[in-house]
């Protein structure tokens, strides 16, 4: 058995604004396990909101003894094993936990989702993101996005409104706001809701800071939009404290620290009467693919991250239209674009 990584710098269609950063290329670290002829594939993207970049993420994989690590391989134990070497490094444990489910199911001749226990998911839609931008932009961009059913905005700068209007002037699908912590009170945040509830906007991600929980507790007793908590969760341990205050959360792949740990959060979210949206970072047809093996789980899904690249080093899950389809292959079901 043999782990080996190499650092891959995905570029982005669009400059891609949220409102705590912007971006042009997005470095991603994949993972590759060897073993008796097959190959594992895992994808770390790493987030500095979360306090990773490729560096921690290689330094990470450094201390992994892969013979130690892998038998009997068990993505349970792995997990142990994982967080016995740090708590942290969230999408480089993400990256050696895919790439073990693609081995394991490899191994078995099923797909992940089976090995998992889960059903193919059908007829599931992903939202299309919208980052950050002028009014003109904005409505190229929507105008690009024609064939995708769902958009989801980014917000939570100055401007959110003509962003909105800009939208709405060339399409009235649903949408989807993501704040991404941007509004800093919660008499900005109220008012920022109440604007959009007569616009077609089906829910509302991460409006203020993830430690405000009792600001977006108040909130909530006062706007009907289901409020989701993205960057308030970013283990286990957050749903008991976050499930009075949102509606649901978007679990990630990535800072969740893999499969076998993102299946354990939507279950105890689930028990804690949450929604469930699955989400992602920009990441390659990787750690896209291996997300939506875990779609039959969601109530929303959000995994674009691959669509908005176009230097996609794989082929795997596709996006047709909005409709996640995942293959019947072994494993993850992808394979390197040669
Ligand atoms: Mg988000």
């Amino acid at each position: 058995m043999k782990i080996i990584y190499r650092v891959s710098s995905l570029e982005l269609k669009h400059v891609f604004t949220i409102s705590r950063s912007s971006r042009t290329t997005v470095p991603v670290v994949i993972v590759t396990l060897h073993d008796s002829g097959l190959t594992g594939y895992g994808e770390a993207s790493p987030n500095s909101r979360y306090g990773e970049n490729c560096m921690s993420v290689s330094e990470f994989l450094d201390r992994i003894n892969a013979v130690e690590l892998m038998e009997p391989l068990d993505p349970g134990r792995v997990g142990h094993h994982l967080e016995a070497l740090s708590s942290h490094y969230p999408s480089a444990k993400a990256a050696v936990d895919i790439a073990v489910h693609d081995l394991l199911a490899k191994r078995l001749g099923i797909p992940v989702y089976s090995f998992l226990g889960l059903e193919k998911p059908k007829k599931v839609f992903s939202s299309f993101t919208i980052g950050i931008d002028s009014p003109g932009m904005i409505r190229s961009k929507v105008l690009e996005a024609i064939n995708y059913p769902i958009l989801k905005i980014k917000m939570g700068m100055a401007g959110d409104e003509e962003i909105v209007r800009a939208v709405r002037s060339v399409t009235d699908k649903p949408l989807r706001v993501d704040a991404n912590e941007g509004w800093k009170t919660k008499e900005e945040a109220l008012e920022r809701i109440n604007w959009l509830s007569d616009q077609n906007v089906e829910l509302v991600e991460q409006p203020m800071p993830a430690n405000q929980i009792d600001d977006v507790r108040w909130l909530r007793e006062r706007v009907d939009m289901p409020i989701i908590a993205d960057e308030a969760l970013q283990s286990i341990d957050d749903i008991e404290t976050i499930c009075s205050a949102y509606d649901g959360v978007n679990v990630k792949v990535q800072k969740l620290g893999g499969l076998f740990r993102t299946k354990q959060v939507i279950e105890s979210a689930k028990m804690h009467g949450l929604k469930v949206m699955i989400g992602c970072m920009i990441e390659s047809s990787v750690g896209i693919t291996a997300a939506a093996h875990l779609a039959s789980l969601a109530d929303w899904i959000d995994l674009d991250g691959n669509i908005l690249i176009t230097n996609d080093p794989f082929l795997g899950m596709e996006n047709r239209n909005g409709e996640i389809v995942l293959n019947d292959r072994p494993g993850l079901g992808i394979t390197p674009v040669l």
